[in-house]
């Protein structure tokens, strides 16, 4: 037994994303239907959080406040008590339009502190947009989900958590394997991991990697007492010749991985308490 055996780990799920199409597989849930029908099915394979981007009918991304707010209804009506987190990530819209659906209320979003480079373009957060979407969640009581592409944003996060600049309790992912960001690199997740503990051992963190690094870097945050998240927004393969059946086999194989380190899977109720959300 190791000693993080025991700790409930909390699986989120990104449903959706922003880039992958029907035609890359067509598990990836696109109208606000599709995605209540895979969220359930993934919230009954282990999931507590479900990550939303929404499209539009061409699977285009959107930033439509009225799509999220047919989501979150769908989602607090179908899978009650999951955890529901927004995404005001850049690739749906551009300045104040990403947090448009804040209003909404969801339990939480996600926030990116600090700019990097992504496949084929920058990954623009500059320092007054930032400030705007932490302060339009600390107005709504919605606890961000800080998305660390790079050292430098957990340390921002640290900072911007000191400065009472977040709303609750401080949650950051750690995302590796973005091509031409953060490579998925044991060592420096290790060091991750150990700068958390070291700066913020009352907070909870989770690490996500990208396309074939899913399921690694799933495994190494269960190994290590931290939370993980996978789905079809992430990566769309089982393996390298086989397309993912579903968001729910990618949480499935998750759930795995916590049985082989006695981790429990997080329930929303345990998930929400652990990141000290209001409960549902
Ligand atoms: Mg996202």
């Amino acid at each position: 037994m190791s000693d993080v055996a025991g700790k409930p780990c909390i699986l989120c799920c990104a449903i959706t994303g922003s880039l992958p199409r029907k035609l890359d597989n067509p598990a990836v849930p696109i109208s606000v239907t599709e995605q209540i029908e895979s969220s359930h099915a993934a919230v009954e394979a282990g999931a507590s959080i479900i990550h939303a981007h929404v499209r539009n009918a061409d699977e285009t991304p959107s930033s439509d406040p009225d799509k999220f707010a047919a989501l979150q209804e769908g989602l607090k009506k179908h899978c009650p008590g999951v955890i529901i987190q927004f995404s005001t990530g850049g690739r749906s819209g551009a300045g104040q339009e990403r947090g448009g659906m804040l209003p909404l209320g969801p339990d939480m979003a996600s926030l990116s502190v600090g700019s990097n480079n992504f496949p084929s373009r920058v990954y623009e957060n500059p320092p007054d947009l930032v400030a705007w979407l932490a302060s339009q969640m600390k107005q709504h009581a919605i606890t961000p989900e800080v998305e660390a592409f790079d050292l430098s944003h957990i340390l921002q996060a640290l900072a911007m958590h000191e400065r009472g600049d977040l709303y609750g309790k401080l949650y950051v992912q750690f995302v590796m394997g973005v091509k031409n960001a953060m490579p998925a690199d044991k060592e420096i997740f290790d060091f991750y991991a150990q700068l958390m503990q070291a700066r913020a051992p009352d907070a909870q963190w989770c690490a996500a990697g990208i396309g074939a690094n899913q399921i690694i870097v799933n495994e190494w945050a269960i190994a290590a007492g931290g939370h993980t998240r996978t789905g079809l927004e992430d990566n769309i393969r089982s393996d390298k010749t086989t397309l993912a059946p579903s968001n729910a086999a990618l949480i499935a194989r998750a759930a795995d991985l916590c049985a082989k380190y006695d981790r429990p899977v997080a329930t929303p109720s345990q998930a929400r308490a652990m990141l000290g959300l209001r409960s549902a």
